[in-house]
């Protein structure tokens, strides 16, 4: 729109009535016709503009920030394919969404010190498919998980023998989408034990596997973990080995896996290494995650690589696939996680009760995107 006239510019009044006092001795011209825009035509516009910015407040238009302008309507979409967000705050949930991520895979792992016995594996199952599932749904973020005995608890045998024994009723819960994460730690005699009897379990539920490497001698171990699922007959195609670099991608890749990279803040495997290796592998079979959790970590590490990827011209497809659909492809494969969940998903209420629970405090003003449901609907038992 072009402004012309010879009194100074009058200070914009954003209400329609005000209009024919602004247009006064001015000429506005459309953007579209270049035709004279009347008072009337612009309280229309305006008017127009008005509903479009509450629908959008409303929840009504989602927008999605993010580098990849392509995918369709899934442009822009980030999976966080590894995050133990039990471990994160609800502004880490805010700034997930923000950037774009709609969906989260929280793997079963270890809390940073032993776990004495298996009750508090039970629990710890049932939270991560349970309310972690819904307190992630409250900031407009779908939540998955996978299920399985860590490889660093796998050598406490009685411990072991415990979980593996409550792994099935697990297994079959809603929104588990692989088992994981499995694989080894030190490589001892138990942990293999574990490996290959969670093997055979991923194959009895049909469910893909997330392997975890080893940390400590990762291109040995995770040759190793190779090895070993080829010797159960464990389709690569249903297998993403996580926690890779360039001395694993080859092989790993060749062998027809699925290759996870973490992107950990401040060590080598950051964004600017990732770039590189989408940059001269290119983006098959290649997922990014942030494997966030109560260390030093970063939530946003998806979308700060899939910037910088941008910057370092990667093509918006590629970081698309390396960002979103990969994810998708491996972890959609038991049906349990499906993008229909975030393309058209329930609506925000923060009214809603998980066994009696929210999560506000006391005062605060829920968000909710649908006004006038009944606070009685909002219960999950
Ligand atoms: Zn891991
Ligand atoms: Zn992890």
């Amino acid at each position: 729109m072009t402004v012309s006239g010879t009194s100074p510019v009058a200070p914009f009044v954003c209400d329609s009535g005000a209009l024919e006092a602004l247009l006064r001795d001015k000429t506005i011209s459309c953007p579209c016709c270049n035709g004279r825009l009347t008072a009337e035509k612009l309280g229309r516009l305006l008017s127009d503009v008005q509903q479009l910015a509450a629908a959008g407040s409303n929840g009504e238009t989602r927008t999605v920030a993010g580098p990849a302008k392509t995918g369709g309507d899934q442009a822009g979409m980030i999976i966080d394919p590894h995050a133990h967000m039990i471990s994160r705050t609800t502004d880490d949930y805010e700034a997930m969404a923000n950037a774009g991520v709609v969906a989260v895979i929280e793997p079963a792992f270890w809390l940073g010190q032993p776990r004495t016995n298996v009750g508090s594996y039970v629990d710890y199952f049932s939270l991560i498919s349970g309310f972690e599932r819904f307190r992630s749904g409250q900031f407009g973020i779908r939540h998955y998980c996978t299920i399985g005995l860590n490889p660093k608890e796998a050598n406490n045998e009685t411990l072991a023998e415990a979980v593996l024994d409550v792994l099935p009723r697990f297994l079959v819960k809603e929104g588990v989408v692989a088992m994981g994460e499995l694989g080894y730690d030190e490589q001892t005699l138990l942990e293999d034990k574990a490996l290959r009897a969670q093997i055979e379990l991923a194959k009895d539920f049909d469910l893909p596997i997330m392997i975890h490497t080893p940390h400590r001698d990762k291109r040995a171990g995770t040759l190793r973990t190779m090895d070993v699922l080829r010797e159960h007959n464990f389709d690569p195609a249903r297998c993403v080995i996580d926690h890779n670099n360039e001395e694993t991608i080859r092989e790993v890749r060749d062998r027809g896996f699925w290759c996870a990279f973490s992107i950990y803040p401040s060590t080598k495997m950051g964004s600017e290494r990732m770039a590189a290796i989408v940059k001269s592998f290119g983006p098959e079979r290649i997922i990014v995650d942030s494997a966030c959790d109560w260390g030093v970590s970063d939530p946003l590490a998806v979308a700060k690589t899939a910037r910088l990827m941008a910057q370092r011209g990667v093509s918006a497809e590629a970081i698309h696939q390396v960002i979103y659909s990969n994810a998708l492809a491996v972890y959609g494969l038991n049906g349990e996680m499906r993008k229909e969940h975030w393309l058209a998903p329930a609506a925000i209420d923060q009214r809603t009760l998980y066994e009696g629970n929210s999560v506000l405090r006391g005062g605060q003003t829920p968000r909710i995107e649908q006004p006038g449901r009944s606070a009685d609907d909002l219960q999950i038992i």
